[in-house]
């Protein structure tokens, strides 16, 4: 046997059970090995029989007295009865399963461990279907059921029915578990030492059988561990190769439109602004290329700041491109670009769908001729074929509607000539640091840890069906003061039309019966892009008072005379999404109003959650809260999120951890970047065998 050896000829296994465990992708005895138990259960302590306390569980040791099959009246069908005793007491040990098969199963006088919770009938103490150990012929290979600390195995009601529970699984890892002495070591002799982690052979015996806390807990510290390693490692490998073999551009000039830029703003930059736009021009000035992810809370001003980033680029004879996720976002981008490029006599194009034939092909020839600089629109950019003169720098905004592989595309997109553009992400989904550095790991960071002073932080409340009026009449008041509104329905089953229907049903009453008086608007993502434009430029130029629409104005969206924003059935949206909406309002010197209608019927769990918006607007805080309800998958939306799958590591409680191993993994592809060295050849095979489908993201191969 060894470890690839098929599961089917493991001792105690056979083709039926091999089927069953193939259904859960255990195909060989290494497979089994790496089936974790789902948790530990603490059977150590033994304790004598007159000692028990009816109501708990405890192992105890004894000697079978006595047994019987007893055949019941009707109403119970037969059980097993047997009678174990210590000098102490006895107790009835009853099996109403098997019990014919267990009439044979027992010797009198053969001694038993045996675990289980203590009930009492009538007078006599009794464990129903209890664990047990035979002391006599399983002592050599050491307890599986009673005495230590034993795993439990996730399983399944299939699986029960091969006998493939706790106790089956069990009995099968433990043969495997004599092959541990074949497991090659995945980790280098210098990391194990100087984080002292356990080999890896142990680490799988103690993971099956521990043989105490400690050393459990050390088996678990080196599995996480090894995982966040070889993610880290990839991330770094990535990172290494991006500024080692690509070519990139060194932005030098720093011009006077920059500068008079930056003296025309109705503003101050905030120090958290600066101290990004530093560090961006630190990028850029070097011939390395920039990979850098700008994050700040909605609201803390990050266009201006990639604005700034777009001019260094221009000033130095280059163009630049700023991706939106949504055309509604690309267009306003394009208008607040134009806004604070007037009269420095820097061309900004907009490509969006539904352009007229004639206009657009004016505008590709216009970027192929470098007669623009700055062109603004959504993915589309780099999918259709727009070609650039001399593109210099690649703005994505709102990434984590794009994904690691779309960030890998877009770079592979934007080279001309083997030159590689700088790279700016930007985020306003405020990514704790930890998981930042998980699925971000390869790009640098950059944090506006501030908003702009003078903002009124803005007020939040959660309000019933019962309170829809008083809520009106609040929004009635704001518009007769001349402020805006957004009213946001949510998504409903998944399905836009019944999304596109919730609104446009809210927009009916609300515009002909409830604001008859005011100037309602309508915006879902199902209209024609110059309607949505149309609309949302009226309203930001105070058209409107109330502009009713779906999610589409998720992110982004700015227009700071707005006020409110109500969300509907906001027990349906996830903290961040909540967050993000909130963002809208805020804006302005005006104190703000976030109001969450939550439905009748919303659980206990979404009023916790909506009780958290109201107490903090601190988007990192929301974003953990986030993380601790819905986990790194859902957090992000499940397929392009990039978020590696951790059998062991948790991205949060592990961020300890998660650091040495990032740590450790950068240091070592900075010495050694191929992973030449003797001392680090183990780990170049995992990282080849486990990790070449991830390897064309980080160009090893
Ligand atoms: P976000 O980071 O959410 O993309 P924006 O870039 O849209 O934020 O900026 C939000 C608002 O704040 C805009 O109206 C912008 O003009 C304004 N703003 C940006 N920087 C400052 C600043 N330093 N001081 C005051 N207002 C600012
Ligand atoms: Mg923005």
């Amino acid at each position: 046997m060894h470890l690839e050896s098929e599961i089917q000829y493991l001792q105690g296994v056979g083709p039926k059970r091999a089927e069953a465990l193939r259904e859960i992708g255990i195909d060989s005895v290494w497979d089994l090995l790496n089936y974790f138990p789902r948790r530990y259960i603490d059977r150590r302590h033994t304790a004598r029989i007159k000692d028990l306390r009816v109501g708990e569980s405890a192992t105890i040791v004894g000697t079978v007295e006595n047994f019987e099959l007893v055949m019941n009246r009707k109403r119970y069908g037969s059980r097993f009865r047997l009678i174990l005793a210590d000098d102490t007491g006895h107790v009835n040990l009853v099996w109403f399963q098997g019990a014919r098969y267990y009439e044979r199963a027992f010797e009198v006088g053969e001694v038993l461990a045996v675990y289980g919770k203590l009930d009492l009938y009538g007078r006599e103490l009794q464990i129903t279907h209890p664990e047990f150990d035979r002391i006599e012929t399983d002592e050599r290979e050491g307890f599986l059921n009673t005495g230590s600390i034993i795993s439990l195995y996730p399983s399944s009601e299939a699986l029960r029915k091969k006998w493939l529970d706790s106790r089956g699984f069990r009995k099968l890892i433990k043969p495997a578990l004599e092959l541990a002495g074949q497991i090659p070591e995945t980790l280098s002799d210098d990391v194990i030492a100087r984080h002292s982690l356990m080999s890896i052979k142990d680490t799988y015996r103690q993971i099956h059988f521990p043989s105490d806390e400690a050393s459990l807990e050390k088996a678990r510290e080196r599995i996480k561990f090894e995982e966040l390693f070889y993610l880290q490692l990839l991330l770094a490998f990535r990172k290494r190769r991006i500024a080692s073999t690509e070519q990139g551009i060194a932005f030098e000039k720093v011009a006077n439109k920059t500068r008079e830029l930056i003296s025309k703003l109705p503003f101050e930059l905030t120090d958290g602004q600066k101290k990004a736009l530093k560090e961006i021009r630190e990028d850029m000035h070097a011939p390395r290329c920039m990979n850098r992810l700008l994050q700040g809370d909605v609201g803390s001003g990050k266009t201006i700041v990639a604005l700034l980033a777009m001019m260094i680029a221009v000033e130095n004879d280059f163009q630049a491109a700023f991706m939106a996720p949504t055309e509604i976002l690309a267009e306003q981008h394009y208008f607040v670009l134009q806004e604070y490029l007037w009269g420095l006599n820097i061309n900004v194009a907009l490509v969006k769908g539904g352009q007229k034939k004639s206009e657009r092909e004016k505008i590709l020839s216009d970027i192929l001729n470098h007669q623009v600089d700055i062109v603004v629109g959504t993915h589309a950019i780099f999918q259709e074929h727009v070609e650039f003169s001399k593109l210099g720098l690649v703005v994505i905004d709102e990434q984590h509607r794009f994904g690691v592989m779309q960030r890998a595309e877009i770079r592979r997109k934007a080279v001309i000539k083997d030159i590689y553009p700088d790279m700016l992400v930007m985020t306003a989904t405020p990514i704790p640091r930890t998981l930042a550095m998980a699925i971000y790991g390869d790009l640098d960071i950059s944090v506006i840890n501030e908003l702009p002073s003078g903002r009124r932080p803005i007020r939040t409340a959660a309000r019933t069906e019962e309170a829809r009026n008083k809520v009106y009449e609040f929004i009635r008041a704001e518009a007769g003061k001349g402020r805006q509104c957004y009213l946001v329905y949510p998504l409903i089953d998944e399905s836009e039309k019944m999304d596109l229907k919730a609104a446009k049903d809210g927009y009916t009453i609300l515009s002909e019966k409830i604001f008859k008086d005011l100037r309602v608007g309508l915006l879902h993502g199902k209209m024609k892009s110059a309607e949505k434009q149309e609309v949302m430029s009226r309203f930001k130029n105070h058209q409107l008072d109330i502009l009713v629409s779906t999610t589409v104005i998720e992110v982004g969206v700015n227009v700071p005379n707005s006020t409110i924003m109500l969300i509907e059935h906001a027990e349906r949206f996830g903290l961040t999404q909540l967050h993000q909406l909130r963002g809208r309002v805020g804006r302005g010197a005006d104190q703000s109003y976030c109001i969450l209608m939550i439905g009748d019927q919303a659980s206990e769990e979404s009023q916790k959650r909506t009780r958290i918006m109201e107490e903090t607007t601190d988007g990192f805080k929301i974003a953990e809260e986030d993380l601790k309800i819905r986990g790194p998958g859902e957090f992000f939306g499940t397929k392009q999120s990039g978020v590696p799958e951790l059998k062991m590591a948790h991205l949060i409680h592990d961020h300890a951890l998660l650091q040495t191993a990032r740590d450790t993994a950068f240091e070592i592809i900075d010495k050694d970047p191929q992973l030449r060295a003797a001392g680090h050849q183990v780990m170049k095979k995992k990282f080849l065998a486990e990790y070449s489908d991830k390897l064309h993201l980080s160009g090893i191969g």
